[in-house]
This record gives C-alpha cells, sequence and structure tokens, in this order.
C-alpha cells in the first residue's frame, strides 16, 4: 500500500487499453442534449463508476431544467476525513459530423499517433474518465479505503450553461458541503505542461441593434440622406472597444491586477503547442504580457456582425444592423452595471440609436492562490511531476464555477487533462494519450496524497 503502487496501477489500467475501452464506451452515447443519451449515460456509465468505488449513486431532476438530470453518489469514511468534491460533464456539444475530417467519427474514438478522436474525448467525458479511474485505483492500492470523503456531481447542462446547477447546489447543500473541489475540464497552459487553475473568467453575452428602417434603399437615389444602419453600427462598436482591442468604456474594465496575480501569470505561456495560432503582440490591453491579458483582464468581443445582404450587396443602404457581443471579465468587473455603462458611454459619443440588449450572464470566480488546499494539490503534483505545475489564478475561459466557489463556498482547485488546440468545441475533438497517461499518474498521486493529508481544522465562521 504505497503511493507509487497507486500510481504504477493507474498508468496500468491506461497501458491495459482499459482507459480507451472505458473512453470509446462513453463516447459512444450521443449525449448532445437529448433527455434518453444524457439518463443512459448517467444510468451505464457514472452510477456503475461510483459504485465501483462504493459511493450510492442517486439520479435527481434539474431543479429548472426538463431531461437534464444530475448524478450524485457519495462515500464516506469518517467525519475526521476530509471530503472532496468531484465534479464533471456528461453533455457534449452538437457533434457536427459532417464538418470532422475523412475517416474519423465523431461517436466513437479514433486512434491518429497521440491522438484520440472522438466528441467528448477532450470535454468532458476523457477528463472525467481519468477522474473516476484513478480513483478506483487508488481504492484498489489503499486495500479498499481512499482516506478521504467522496462526493461525486455529474451533470448534463454544462454545454448550455449549466441552467439549474446552481439551484441544485444550493438545494443540496448538505448532501454536497465538502472541504474542496477538484474537477478537470478546459486546457491545459502548454500540453506538456501539468496546470492548476483556481476560478473563471465570467461571460456577459449582450447585443447591439441599429434598427433604423424596415427596408433598405438603393445608396444611387437615398445616399447622403439616409443614415446607414451598418456604418453606425460600425463606429458604435469602435467607440466601445478600438482598433487594437482596448477596452475603451470604464466600467468594462476591472480593477488593476494584483500583484499576486501578476507574480503567477510570471510563468505562464500563451500559445505554445504546435497548433496554437500565433499571439497578437500589438492587441489588447497596452503594457500587459499575453497571460495578463487572457488571464488578469477583460476582453470585450465581437462575435458576430451582420447587416446587409453580406452575399448580394447590390447598392443598397441596409436599414438594420446588428452585433452579438460579450465581456470575459474577472473577479471585481460590476456586471451588473454593463448595461447601463455600455449606453451612456453609447449616449455620450452619440449613438442614442444603438439598442443595447443585455443577455446571460456566468460569474467570474478565484480562489485564493494561498489557500490551503491549493498549496497542498500543488505541493502533491509537483511531486509527481518533478517539477512545479503552471498556476493560473483563474482560467481564461468560463465554467459554471460560481455554483461552486459561490453557492457552496469551496475552494476550487482545476486540474485540466486537455490542451487548447484540441478543439472541443468544433469537428476532430481529441484528446492527447500521453496527456491522458500522465494525468491518471497526477490524479491518483493528488487522491492517495489526499488520503493522507490531514483533515481540515474548521473554525467558525470561517469554513
Ligand atoms: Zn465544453
Amino acid at each position: 500500500m504505497t503511493r507509487s503502487l497507486a500510481m504504477r496501477y493507474a498508468t496500468g489500467y491506461f497501458d491495459s487499453g482499459a482507459f480507451h475501452a472505458d473512453l470509446a464506451r462513453r463516447v459512444g452515447f450521443r449525449t448532445e442534449g437529448g433527455a434518453v443519451e444524457l439518463r443512459g449515460y448517467l444510468e451505464q456509465e457514472m452510477a456503475p463508476a461510483a459504485e465501483r468505488l462504493g459511493a450510492v449513486p442517486r439520479i435527481l431532476d434539474n431543479p429548472v431544467c426538463a431531461g437534464k438530470p444530475l448524478l450524485v453518489a457519495h462515500r464516506h469514511e469518517g467525519d475526521d476525513r476530509p471530503t472532496a468534491l468531484l465534479y464533471g460533464h456528461a453533455d457534449v456539444v452538437p457533434a457536427d459530423a459532417r464538418g470532422w475530417r475523412a475517416g474519423l467519427d465523431p461517436w466513437s474514438v479514433t486512434v491518429e499517433g497521440t491522438r484520440w478522436y472522438g466528441r467528448g474525448t477532450a470535454d468532458n467525458k476523457g477528463q472525467h474518465t481519468v477522474n473516476l479511474a484513478a480513483l478506483e485505483q487508488v481504492l484498489k492500492a489503499r486495500g479498499g479505503s481512499l482516506g478521504f470523503n467522496l462526493t461525486i456531481l455529474i451533470e448534463t447542462a454544462e454545454e448550455s450553461g449549466s441552467p439549474g446547477l446552481a439551484q441544485f447546489c444550493a438545494e443540496q447543500r448538505a448532501e454536497l458541503a465538502a472541504d474542496l473541489l477538484i474537477a478537470s475540464d478546459g486546457p491545459r497552459v502548454a500540453a506538456g505542461r501539468p496546470t492548476v487553475f483556481l476560478g473563471t473568467r465570467g461571460t456577459a453575452d449582450f447585443a447591439l441593434s441599429v434598427r433604423l428602417r424596415d427596408r433598405s434603399y438603393q445608396s444611387g437615389s437615398w445616399g447622403g440622406a439616409l443614415r446607414n444602419a451598418a456604418t453606425v453600427l460600425a463606429n458604435a462598436i469602435s467607440c466601445l472597444v478600438d482598433g487594437r482591442g482596448e477596452i475603451l468604456v470604464p466600467g468594462l474594465r476591472p480593477p488593476p491586477i494584483p500583484p499576486e496575480v501578476r507574480t503567477a501569470l510570471r510563468t505562464i505561456p500563451v500559445g505554445n503547442d504546435p497548433d496554437d495560432p500565433a499571439v497578437d503582440e500589438d492587441w489588447g490591453e497596452p503594457g500587459l504580457t499575453p497571460a495578463e491579458r487572457v488571464v488578469g483582464w477583460n476582453t470585450l468581443e465581437v462575435l458576430s456582425l451582420t447587416a446587409g445582404e453580406p452575399d448580394a450587396p447590390f447598392g443598397e443602404i441596409p436599414g438594420t444592423a446588428h452585433a452579438r457581443c460579450h465581456l470575459r471579465f474577472v473577479v471585481g468587473t460590476d456586471t451588473e452595471a454593463l448595461t447601463d455603462a455600455v449606453r451612456m458611454h453609447l449616449d455620450q459619443h452619440g449613438f442614442r440609436m444603438v439598442d443595447v440588449v443585455p443577455g446571460a450572464v456566468l460569474p467570474a470566480t478565484r480562489t485564493d492562490p494561498g489557500d490551503r488546499w491549493v498549496r497542498f494539490a500543488l505541493t502533491s503534483l509537483e511531486r509527481t511531476a518533478g517539477s512545479p505545475p503552471a498556476l493560473l489564478p483563474n482560467f481564461g475561459g468560463s465554467l459554471p464555477n460560481d455554483a461552486f466557489a459561490g453557492e457552496l463556498g469551496l475552494p476550487t482547485i482545476w486540474i485540466p487533462h486537455s490542451y487548447s488546440a484540441c478543439d472541443q468545441h468544433a469537428p476532430d475533438e481529441h484528446l492527447l494519450a500521453p496527456l491522458a497517461r500522465e494525468a491518471l499518474g497526477l490524479m491518483a498521486g493528488l487522491f492517495w496524497d489526499l488520503g493522507e493529508a490531514e483533515a481540515p481544522h474548521r473554525v467558525a465562521g470561517q469554513e
């Protein structure tokens, strides 16, 4: 019963082909959003996996969203032991089968060299399969005990913004009470560099809309007499964010980057993998490094822009123009005031005719890098990998972490098992096999160490 035995079991699970078999079977569930497939995945894959861990699974209805059930399973070893909450999601983005390269099928795992292709291999089936398997190998290596209490939570609506998750966590607060969250999703900072992130940037969607007339008019007869909706919208956008990506609305800018975040970001690369695009050094907030711009700052993105007839512009002045935008934002940004800030800024610049339509907001989160469980996880991963993992105070993307950090008040430790060029929401999604194998060892080491960890000393009012 040793740590190295647990890790040997975990990599042995990979080398035996069992990891491939488990993942291939799970990818075969077409969990794009249909209620039958989502429930089937929970019943046929997640419930047995929980039972093998000695955790009793229950499948519960989503409080706000029919057909998007959640699985909760709990294993209790002792009140004096720490409790880990493990999270994953069963749903995947639409397969988009026609976009995949010839020879690949989104619903089966195709191995090409180190790449394992299939929808969900990276997001999120491959990642939660690593974690569940590592737990099972630790249980075996410790002779039937984990050394800690475990709660597993698998949801089925993450790709549609996790409706109901926060409410579910609030309703099941006692059941989900834990000392820390351990979860895996998203990419490492580079394929070869184990990574921990402690929170997420949030997103705030909004649309800009210019409606001047019901139809378009010929520019030969009317150009010069009629305002052009597309021109107005383009200029309105450029007063919010300039031509090199700097945000010009004071209310959309974050507070200064805290020194501990700056320090943590000093060695973080952006775009280091072969398939990554080249980073634009002269884009975004001036004076910041790429990592500071992606992790520590806000960015205003125009996601789509339409006016007129893009494929047949026959000399017409468009009467309407629309843009969908969002702000990716860090902790400390006042998103309640976002719509008002945009409205006021547009008014001040003479764009009263541009409507601002607020959309969904996913909050930003960030666990304190000095938290004892963060230090515990970093130490454990370093012990296994031989060098310190990359630490991101928050991830550049968005995840439903507010349910855990906010609703449940947990320190949230995310250990991603994918990389940024994995195409997780596009055709040709894949998992890197060597990374998955390494991740099994890292997670087995972490779960082993959690079983050895001193139980947390809870101070009243400081949970
Ligand atoms: Zn996703």
